[in-house]
């Protein structure tokens, strides 16, 4: 049948984080994989689903929602919203989604814990913090985390779970460790300062082509799509 290359591409990601722990001394159990699904039909997140892959990531709303309702009787998917996110679409999302990551910003955090809040619900929320310093910077800026936080903290229907960040799009690896590295170190900073709700366990970082750094820095959460489901043509 059609998806029978899932099968073949999560073993084989399986066995490359595998090596990628043992290569540093890791416990396999403590890193996510998380399912980028975006592009792929409803029917690649079945086949995945009937593997055991449970967490499954998407970078758009209007991707999301649909496939969040075509599933709604699979009540044990985590789904995760990876992808920027505009404040006004939280609504659309906020019933049933497990993990937000993309979160840069108070205007956010404010609209999620009000959504959810409505919706009789906690979300998981991740900080994305801008380590790449890039032009089209998404994420907060690490000067910004701290206030972040704090403020963050007194809300009732979220629970920062940590830190989530994108590095550079390139191969050199003396660019991409010290980004994921700065993300840990503001991780450890933060768990430092004992906050009331938050509960900073988690770095939602590696994906395709750097997972392997990725989890040699600490990576709890990595979010894989093309080695799960191939090449997309468009994001
Ligand atoms: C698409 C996407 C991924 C997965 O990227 P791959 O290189 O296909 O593994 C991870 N994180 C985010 C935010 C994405 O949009």
């Amino acid at each position: 049948m059609a998806y029978e290359y899932i099968d073949r591409n999560l073993q084989s990601l399986k066995t490359r984080i595998e090596a990628a722990c043992a290569a540093c001394g890791r416990n396999p159990e403590d890193v996510r994989l998380i399912a980028v699904s975006k592009t792929n039909p409803v029917e690649a997140v079945r086949a995945m689903r009937a593997l055991k892959q449970l967490d499954f990531g998407e970078n758009k709303v209007q991707e999301l929602v649909p496939k969040m309702e075509a599933l709604e009787a699979d009540k044990d998917i985590v789904w995760h919203m990876i992808g920027t996110l505009q404040s006004n679409k939280i609504k659309y999302i906020a019933d049933r989604v497990d993990w937000i990551h993309s979160v840069p910003k108070l205007k956010a955090l404010k609209e999620i814990n009000k959504r959810a809040g409505q919706a009789g619900r906690i979300i998981n929320v991740l900080i994305q913090v801008n380590i790449s310093d890039e032009n089209q910077k998404s994420g907060c800026e690490p000067d910004d985390l701290p206030a972040l936080l704090e403020v963050a903290d007194s809300m009732a229907n979220l629970k920062v779970r940590g830190l989530m960040g994108m590095a550079s799009f390139t191969d050199d690896e003396a660019i991409v460790r010290p980004q994921f590295r700065l993300l840990r170190v503001l991780l450890v900073q933060e768990q430092k300062k004992g906050y009331q709700n938050h509960v900073l366990t988690e770095l939602s970082m590696g994906m395709t082509n750097d997972l392997e750094i990725a989890v040699q820095e600490g990576a709890t959460m990595l979010r894989i799509g093309t080695a799960l489901f191939g090449a997309r043509d468009y994001d």
